[in-house]
């Protein structure tokens, strides 16, 4: 049976970024050695990093002054390493979701904090609209997507600070202006990359901004990572050439312009079907639905059919649909891999077991 993987993450990448990969795993460019087994100074290695580099730059506009490097640790790590390295006396925080607040609370470690709005009391069901940012914070930091309640900040907030974003959900998943940030970070084992690998973009003029304050450790400051070209400690090799792989399948796939249409097609799919079908319903605010992470949760009257239809859809080949246990319910996460038919297959599904019931 056809499998369709909507897991929030690790998630589904292109088949072929995986084949292409397992290749260089057995064999990497004809040198009867893996991928896995060559030293990351290897002479062949360089051009992948060199060539991921390239095409990110190259997908998502950078303009001049940025560096990109590549990170172990996850996105968690950079929720601290940013404070650290930027954060001078006080930052706002846009708290969003568990993510926004996790980074939050390493920000406090480091200065004064400030949450220019919240929607936790509501569950994280929507974004804050009406809030302003200080004028004299170093940073605001916002999470575009959150992952796990399903809404999403998807055009460019109009602030007189320049921003920090957790992108870890939705990169290249749009085109953005990279000039409104600072640092934009995301863990890649969502829209990028196998797990294992931390994508920053660091604007260089900020780099060193906190070692006014206090000196940080070789490893968490980000200058060792952009003076040395991700390559001061051991990277994360075989996550790092997956990501090659990813670039390239997105730049033949016509780019961030094009996986911003298929995202916003793909989801169009799937909330038209919970916003019709008597069983379901969405549960954010409709002009703060994310399209990556689409919740929903069954009608109150049809509460008892959860786990049936959880069944039902998994006997079908839905893989990876149970709602994060904050939310409960569902999530399909549609990331840039996740194809129409997939989305098309669980809508199927929807409206059979309506049907049936
Ligand atoms: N930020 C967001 C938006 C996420 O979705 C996640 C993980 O799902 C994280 C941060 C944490 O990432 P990591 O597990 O790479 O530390």
């Amino acid at each position: 049976m056809k499998k369709y993987n909507f897991n929030a993450g690790p998630s589904m990448l292109p088949r072929e970024v995986i084949e292409n990969t397992a290749k260089q795993i057995l064999d990497f460019n004809g040198s009867g050695l893996s991928l896995a087994e060559i030293s990351h100074r290897a002479k062949d290695f360089q051009p992948v990093v060199d060539e991921a580099v390239a095409l990110i730059k190259e997908l998502l506009n950078i303009p001049e002054g940025y560096s990109v490097i590549f990170l172990g640790g996850g996105a968690s790590l950079e929720f601290c390493m940013i404070p650290y390295n930027f954060l001078v006396k006080k930052a706002a925080y846009l708290n969003t979701g568990t993510w926004a607040k996790k980074a939050m609370k390493e920000a406090k470690l480091f200065g004064e904090v400030i949450e220019v709005a919240s929607s936790a009391d509501a569950n994280y069901t929507f974004i804050p609209k009406d809030w302003t940012c200080p004028e004299d914070v170093d940073y605001l930091h916002i999470t575009t997507n959150n992952t796990i309640y399903g809404t999403e900040i998807r055009k460019e907030l109009d602030v007189p600070v320049r921003m920090i974003a957790d992108m870890s959900s939705d990169i290249f998943s749009r085109p953005i202006d990279v000039a409104k940030y600072d640092v934009i970070y995301a863990g890649a084992q969502k829209n990028l990359a196998m797990a294992g690998v931390t994508l920053v973009i660091v604007k260089d003029e900020i780099l060193g901004k906190a070692e006014s304050v206090r000196q940080i450790p070789t490893m968490l400051n980000y200058k060792t990572h952009v003076e040395k070209g991700s390559m001061f400690n051991t990277p994360p090799v075989v996550p790092i050439y997956s990501a090659l792989e990813t670039l390239r399948w997105i730049k033949k796939n016509g780019g961030v312009e094009a996986m911003d249409k298929l995202a916003r097609q793909r989801a169009e799919i799937l909330y038209n079907e919970i916003d019709r079908n008597k069983l379901f319903k969405g549960t954010v605010a409709k002009e703060d639905r994310s399209v990556m992470n689409i919740c929903f949760v069954m009608n109150d009257e049809y509460k008892e059919l959860e786990k049936p239809f959880f069944e039902f859809a998994t006997s079908r080949g839905m893989v990876g649909i149970k709602g994060h246990r904050s939310v409960g319910g569902f999530r399909a996460s549609c990331y840039n891999a996740q194809t129409i038919e997939g989305v098309e297959a669980l809508v199927a599904c929807m409206k059979e077991f309506e049907a049936m019931n």
